[in-house]
């Protein structure tokens, strides 16, 4: 019985730890990421200085890259990303400014 209640009282301390760390240190998510990512080729070749696509797609979204930096890109595709990114909002409202990431 006494072991019964030592899981029980365990159960609901590392729930309330649980319920405090998704409160409280939770990481916003940046959908923009992903999606700008699987506009780029995919062929994870580092041609760009980053690596693979999805860090190119993270510095595309911190301002810090531009799609241009793709070798591998065609126009169409840069065209693609470049509506997607008039258009995108990130979790904050925030926009990217396409003439830096050109
Ligand atoms: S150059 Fe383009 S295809 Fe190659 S890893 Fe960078 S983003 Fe991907």
């Amino acid at each position: 019985m006494g072991a019964v209640v030592s899981l029980a009282i365990l159960g609901v301390i590392l729930g309330l730890v649980l319920g405090f760390a998704d409160k409280f240190l939770k990481v916003e998510v940046d959908e923009r990421v992903a999606t700008i990512s699987s506009l780029l080729p995919q062929f994870n070749c580092g041609a760009c200085g980053y690596p693979g696509c999805n860090g190119l797609a993270e510095a595309i979204v911190d301002q810090t890259g531009k799609v241009s930096d793709c070798k591998p890109i065609k126009p169409e595709g840069k065209e693609t990303i470049y509506q997607y990114i008039e258009e995108a909002v990130g979790p904050n409202g925030e926009k990217i400014d396409l003439n830096k990431v050109k």
